[in-house]
């Protein structure tokens, strides 16, 4: 669905739109179902788990919880999540710390699997090396000023899932050639037409520095 409405590039990664990875650590608030019933498993447990004397639906769970050790049951499930998560992160805190502790971990779980993906995870690797501030760089998605669609856009970009011929060739392999289709010498990658084309430097690099700087020196007059 968020892709027939183009909120969500095609090609870009599943895991970055999701809630637990935070917009301001570059994902893109959503709530994925998998993460959220999860969560809400490992929350009715702690529930069941807290002791309510009067309220009789809540013992009756408990005792039907109690009598059919065989059955798919919440406290049981709310553990093997708790053990698989614990697993994942190598943390043993998950279980005490409760339901806030948990969603950190589903975020870190998404991350590391976004990270992991060689293309996708380019980006947020870059960051995490400290190339680039995150704070900063992902202002532009807590701000939340542009249209859904230029968002889907600009993050197909930062995860490497645009039409370049670096992706039909590696990912997609429906093509040869991977040369600039400008500049013939050098891999067309997101960040060669971004920032290394020398065709792409003559004319069009200068027109985009020009049009940030006026738009700074704009922003500095009406701050002054
Ligand atoms: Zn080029």
């Amino acid at each position: 669905m968020l892709t027939m409405y183009k909120i969500h590039h095609p090609n870009a990664d599943i895991d970055r739109l999701y809630m637990y990875v935070k917009r301001k650590g570059g994902g893109r608030g959503l709530v994925q179902i998998e993460a959220a019933h999860k969560a809400e498993i490992i929350n009715a447990a702690e529930y069941l788990n807290t002791n309510y004397k009067e309220a009789q639906f809540v013992n009756i769970v408990k005792s039907h919880e109690s009598t059919q050790p065989n059955m798919n049951l919440i406290i049981k499930t709310a553990a093997k999540i708790t053990e698989e998560l614990r697993k994942q992160n190598e943390k043993s805190d998950a279980k005490q710390d409760g339901i806030q502790q948990t969603k950190a971990i589903l975020g870190e779980s998404l991350k590391k699997k976004w990270k992991n993906k060689v293309m996708h995870g380019q980006y947020i690797t870059n960051i995490d090396r400290q190339l680039i501030s995150e704070e900063d760089t992902f202002l532009w998605l807590s701000n939340r000023d542009l249209k859904a669609e230029t968002e889907s856009e600009i993050v197909a970009a930062q995860d490497q899932a645009l039409q370049t011929k670096y992706y039909v060739t590696k990912l997609l392999n429906t093509e040869t050639d991977i040369k600039c289709r400008l500049c013939q010498q050098f891999d067309e990658t997101i960040d060669h037409i971004i920032s290394a084309c020398p065709i792409l430097a003559k004319e069009q690099y200068t027109k985009r520095h020009d049009r940030v700087c006026a738009q700074l020196h704009f922003n500095i007059c009406n701050e002054t």
